[in-house]
């Protein structure tokens, strides 16, 4: 099968072989071990408006610490607990230490909201919004202080489903921004039937504002569309202030960005 389909398929066979022995072999067990050893944290970048530089917000980013000091990225075990499984408790951890992050946030400042990532295993193969339910009342958080990010794969993979239950939860006022837009399938029109508040424009559209066209060009019509389509857009990856005043400019309402915080733990916020 592999060789009618050609080299380039067999290259992504192997790559996808690899890493789901990797996976096996050496993730499993220590994934396990890295909830009970105390080995996860939630480190939190904040969010800023565009009109005033206010922070509105803070995106929770799981962070492992396998030794001390040594910090496994997530881009590196999320994948790979989402093939295992082991993202469900993981995400699990990280709601409920957001949501008292969120308690913890309103008691010593104000108005500020968590966003929170959202694993399309963790979606899709538990009963999400009850668990919710009682992280929020366990913890004491309210359904406002919360933001859900997801991915346009939870939406394509099981629409029906997801929007139900993402109707469910935006009716408790729970906010839901689809993370990394313009890299997947879906187009701002398609969004607009499902329960979505905000889109977030993915970095790799960011980072190339000063040197290519089509991305400001893209930049500025999906603000543009966006906004005509009542969504609020958060533009991510800010890193200089060449980015954040042309997002800006082109009326974006949100940015996030090195160039405003880097994520960090919750005693350096
Ligand atoms: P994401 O949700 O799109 O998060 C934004 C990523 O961009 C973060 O990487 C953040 O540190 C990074 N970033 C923020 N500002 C800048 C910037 O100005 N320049 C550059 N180059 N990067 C910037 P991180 O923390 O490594 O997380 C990677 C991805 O892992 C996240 O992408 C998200 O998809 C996933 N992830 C992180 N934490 C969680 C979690 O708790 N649960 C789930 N399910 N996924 C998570
Ligand atoms: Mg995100
Ligand atoms: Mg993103
Ligand atoms: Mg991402």
């Amino acid at each position: 099968q592999a060789k009618r389909l050609g080299h380039n398929h067999v290259q992504i066979y192997q790559d996808s072989m690899s890493l789901q022995l990797k996976a096996s072999a050496v993730m499993r067990s220590s994934l396990q071990e890295a909830i009970e050893r105390n080995q996860l944290t939630l480190h939190y970048q904040p969010i800023v408006r565009c009109s005033d530089s206010a922070t509105v917000g803070y995106e929770a980013l799981l962070r492992w610490e396998r030794e001390p000091g040594k910090f496994v990225s997530p881009g590196e075990f999320i994948p790979l607990a989402e093939m295992t499984g082991q993202i469900i408790p993981l995400s699990e951890w990280v709601f409920r230490r957001a949501c008292e992050t969120a308690v913890r946030l309103q008691e010593a400042e104000s108005t500020v909201k968590i966003a929170v990532n959202l694993s399309t295993l963790h979606f899709n193969r538990t009963e999400f919004a009850p668990f919710l339910a009682q992280t929020l009342a366990e913890t004491g958080c309210k359904p406002e202080w919360l933001e859900l990010e997801l991915t346009e794969s939870i939406l394509m993979d099981n629409t029906d489903y997801a929007v139900e239950v993402l109707q469910k939860l935006r009716e408790q006022k729970i906010t839901i921004a689809i993370d990394d837009f313009g890299t997947g399938f879906s187009s701002l029109s398609y969004l607009k039937k499902l329960p979505v508040d905000k889109v977030k424009i993915d970095r790799s559209f960011v980072a190339g504002i000063r040197t290519h066209r089509a991305d400001r060009v893209l930049i500025g019509s999906v603000i543009k569309i966006a906004q005509s389509l009542n969504f609020e857009v958060v533009a991510e990856g800010i890193e200089t202030p060449q980015q954040a005043e042309f997002v800006s400019e082109m009326g974006c309402d949100y940015m996030q960005g090195y160039y405003f915080g880097r994520p960090v733990p919750f005693e350096e916020l």
